[in-house]
């Protein structure tokens, strides 16, 4: 009798200790789940984040293009007769109080300048 209640004691035990572990791969399985909606989640956000910066950079990029090509200034001194564009070696020597700029090859060309080689690259 005794040992048969004794039997039965340990098996509850054991009954409970298997019910315990099943638990507990449930909540792993749970904590799983969870962890990877974060992750995923996590990775649509990277999707996201790498998209904008690939517009970010796109867009870096193309700022400084788009206004330096409209932008192009062209010198001249008072004194010479040629006109530059700003980067040119010439243009460079130009003193500040002679200097004269263009926003266009056309309105320089217009006060009787002539392109310099440089000008003439472009
Ligand atoms: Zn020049």
């Amino acid at each position: 009798m005794l040992s048969d209640k004794n039997l039965r004691k340990s098996f509850e035990r054991v009954k409970k200790d298997i019910i315990g572990l099943q638990n507990r791969i449930l909540d792993s399985e749970k904590r799983y789940e969870d962890l990877w909606n974060i992750i995923s989640s996590l990775m649509e956000k990277d999707i996201e984040l790498s998209k904008d910066l690939e517009q970010t950079a796109a867009i870096a990029s193309e700022k400084p293009k788009a206004p330096k090509s409209k932008k192009v200034t062209y010198v001249a001194s008072k004194t010479a007769k040629k006109f530059h564009l700003l980067d040119c070696p010439f243009a460079k020597q130009i003193l500040p109080n002679k200097k004269i700029t263009f926003k266009s090859k056309d309105s320089a060309m217009n006060k009787g300048l002539k392109p310099c080689d440089c000008v003439k690259k472009y």
